[in-house]
């Protein structure tokens, strides 16, 4: 690092403003040899990083050959700051986990639900479970209606909230289907104690 006029000029305030009357008065150099890769670029934010002590505001490495450094750099903050940053992510996906549930479900089924709809259908079923009626959090599951197996679309007329026991349960079965299992398992342990 090439240090320039013995005090560091303080960041931000200086450095655009460096690069514009450089600029001004015609003293920008057009172009800059990288001082590690040889290779002459413009000498612009396109291809330099800024550095405030730097006579032109720019580093004097290019962008591709600081870019591994800052990764590193960046890695090394996130070591640091693991806790925080897992704690804030956290809080997000508490928050806005209907928004997070459509763009995963998008991702997941090349669909294009929107956080509204889900929400929308959400308040639908009044915030419970269409299956068991047991009251459901950000937990909760969303599930095909008509699976997709049987030709069920992702969209949002195919969707409905369960809780985590109702849609394993569920399955890949037809609604129907899984109702009249749970006739069954509750008939026949019925008789039973009986
Ligand atoms: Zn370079
Ligand atoms: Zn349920």
């Amino acid at each position: 690092m090439v240090s320039w006029g013995g005090s560091p000029v303080k960041k931000d305030t200086t450095r655009n403003h460096k690069i514009l009357t450089f600029s001004k008065r015609g003293l920008m150099l057009k172009n800059k040899v990288c001082t590690k890769c040889k290779v002459n670029y413009p000498a612009t934010v396109e291809y330099f990083y800024r550095h405030s002590t730097h006579k032109d505001g720019l580093r004097s490495q290019c962008k591709k050959c600081r870019k591994p450094y800052y990764k590193r750099q960046h890695s090394e903050y996130y070591q640091k700051h693991k806790e925080t940053y897992n704690l804030h992510k956290r809080l997000y996906k508490e928050k806005h986990w209907l928004r997070v549930r459509a763009s995963q479900w998008n991702t997941l089924y090349s669909s294009s639900l929107t956080e509204h709809q889900l929400k929308e259908l959400f308040e639908n079923q009044d915030t419970l479970c269409t299956l068991c009626g047991i009251v459901l959090n950000s937990h909760c599951h969303l599930d095909h209606i008509v699976p997709r197996c049987l030709g069920g679309q992702s969209k949002i007329n195919n969707l409905q909230f369960l809780c985590e026991k109702c849609n394993k349960g569920k399955n890949k079965w037809p609604v129907e289907d899984y109702i009249n299992h749970c006739e069954r398992v509750f008939n026949f342990n019925k008789q039973r104690t009986e």
